[in-house]
């Protein structure tokens, strides 16, 4: 990792829940964020330097059930490890499926942040493969569940191919550098 100095943003999901597609659509750079359509595959801290005081994290992808018991509990713990003792990690933008949202681990992860006092974005993903109707349902529901992580989380819809939430997260982002 660089020196924990300067401003990170951090994104972490579990695997396949689009958070590659997602940095690829914030940073505009289609080649930036490698997605892979077999998740899980890479275990990696991507680091994307924005400007000389900002980067963005993009943390292994969790919950791959393909990856040895073992090896699934030491990244949890360097993951929490991270987001516990980061000083210059100003939030977590955590991505989940919408139709699969608040799953143990986004939990986990959700509860380790807000512990640590972490801003919160929850982006649920692929919001393109639900109806309008649906999608507003969703959001209210995990809008709801989210108030036990404190004041400090937001929930917004989010779809890559489709650019919804895309202005959203980027004036979260963009107020979290500036705070
Ligand atoms: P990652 O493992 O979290 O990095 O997920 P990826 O970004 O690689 O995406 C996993 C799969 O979901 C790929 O097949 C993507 O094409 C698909 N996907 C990602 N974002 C969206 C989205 O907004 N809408 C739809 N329909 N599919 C998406």
């Amino acid at each position: 990792m660089p020196e924990d100095e300067g401003i990170e943003i951090a994104f972490a999901g579990r695997s396949n829940a689009g958070k590659s597609s997602a940095l690829n659509a914030l940073t505009r750079q289609k080649r930036l964020a490698k997605t892979s359509s077999t998740p899980g595959r890479t275990q990696l801290i991507n680091v994307f330097n924005v400007t000389d005081d900002v980067r963005l994290i993009d943390l292994p992808g969790y919950g791959y059930a393909k990856v040895p018991i073992a090896v699934r509990n030491k990244w949890q713990k360097a993951l929490g490890e991270y987001l516990q003792a980061r000083a210059c990690l100003k939030g977590l933008v955590v991505l989940m499926d919408i139709r699969h949202p608040l799953k143990d681990l986004d939990q986990q992860m959700l509860g380790w942040a807000a512990e640590s006092g972490l801003q919160i974005l929850v982006a649920l993903t692929k919001a393109d493969k639900l109806s309008q109707s649906e999608r507003s349902k969703t959001l209210r529901k995990v809008r709801e569940a989210c108030l036990y992580f404190g004041e400090n989380v937001e929930v917004i819809a989010f779809s890559s191919t489709r650019g919804f939430g895309l202005p959203e997260m980027e004036s979260v982002i963009t107020r979290w550098c500036t705070e």
